[in-house]
């Protein structure tokens, strides 16, 4: 497929001692943003690097609009609104953003460094450190932050442990891997209140549990169950939807979820797959991008009701491409092997 590279990049520590480098001899000011919709992950790395920056003397302004239930992890004060204009001479570091269209808080001009882990990140910026083997973008920061020399405090660590946490769904999804694990322990070493952090970041409020009620009213099952869907009645609580999609995907013998909400005129899609079916083949061809097992895709100008067939067409597609179409491993799959 064009445009996706989803293996380890070999010159990841050229590059990501340029990036040290390059914002080690900075003098002017710096801005940190990540992506909408921000998750743990672009939290995390946006604030955790915007802190290091910080302790090494620099001019940083970390942009950033904070989901509510992220925002235990934030001191007063310490994000600034989005602005329209960089002042002369600004470098802009984005984290966590898969194209320069996602990235939210400012806009991407003059000097860009550009650290990510999607496999469909176009490689913008003037310097790219684009990883998708990594797990998390946070797992590139905790290494750009060794790199910097900056001395690692229980605060600092705790917002970029966060990152790893929230991508790898608490160290449960494929991309847990030993080198992943290793990271996450450093980071607890520098006394990281572990159970304390990971419990409040499931805390939802009471507004979340009713709409999920809602949301769980909706599924619908396709395919025989390879494809569980489910949808946000509009208007509903907004903070997290990787929340919603993350409860239906455990539907037994499903390999894809999907959860779709209304956003003003556009309608968001959010894509789960796991045995061979790519979430990220689909986003794909719907606009969208992400990673093989979570994407998503923004289908812009559509009612839910016009955007199911859309979706369930290029679902079709992927599963027909996967091979789960064909009678013997659509049963095998419903059975759980
Ligand atoms: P979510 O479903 O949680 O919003 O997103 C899942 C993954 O897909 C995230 O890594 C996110 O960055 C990526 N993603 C979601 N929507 C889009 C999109 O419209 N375009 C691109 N390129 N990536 C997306
Ligand atoms: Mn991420």
């Amino acid at each position: 497929m064009d445009g996706i590279h989803n293996h380890a990049d070999p010159q990841y520590w050229a590059k990501l001692q340029l990036v040290a480098d390059t914002l080690k001899g900075i003098q002017g000011p710096i801005v940190v943003v990540s992506h909408v919709d921000p998750d743990g992950d672009a939290i995390g790395s946006s604030l955790g690097l915007a802190r290091a920056l910080k302790a090494l003397g620099k001019q940083v302004t970390w942009i950033a609009k904070v989901p509510r239930y992220l925002s235990f992890l934030v001191r007063e004060g310490e994000a600034s609104p989005p602005i329209e204009h960089l002042p002369e001479g600004t470098t802009l570091v984005v984290v966590d953003a898969a194209e320069p269209s996602r990235v939210e808080g400012a806009p991407v001009e003059g000097f860009v460094i550009n650290l990510d882990h999607h496999g469909t990140n176009p490689r913008f910026g003037n310097l790219a450190v684009v990883d998708p083997s990594k797990a998390a973008t946070c797992q590139i920061v905790k290494e750009l932050i060794d790199l910097l020399g900056v001395p690692w405090t229980p605060e600092l660590a705790t917002v970029v442990l966060t990152g790893l946490i929230t991508d790898t769904g608490n160290f449960r999804f494929s991309n847990t891997t030993p080198e992943l694990l290793c990271t996450a322990a450093d980071l607890i070493a520098h006394g990281v209140p572990y159970a304390e952090l990971t419990d409040r970041l499931q805390w939802r409020p009471p507004e979340y549990f009713i709409s999920l009620a809602k949301v769980l009213s909706t599924i619908q099952f396709h395919f025989g169950g390879l494809v569980v869907t489910a949808h946000m009645p509009p208007g509903d609580y907004e903070d997290d939807s990787d929340d919603y999609v993350g409860q239906i995907r455990y539907a037994e013998g499903s390999q894809l979820a999907v959860f779709l909400r209304q956003r003003g005129e556009d309608v968001k899609v959010s894509l789960r797959s796991r045995g061979g079916v790519s979430a990220q083949a689909i986003a794909v061809k719907l606009g969208g991008g992400g990673h093989v097992p979570a994407a998503g895709a923004t289908l812009r100008g559509m009612t839910l009701e016009q955007a199911y067939p859309k979706v369930l067409a290029a679902v079709e597609e992927e599963l027909r491409r996967s091979g789960y179409l064909e009678p013997a491993r659509a049963a095998k799959a419903a059975d759980g092997r």
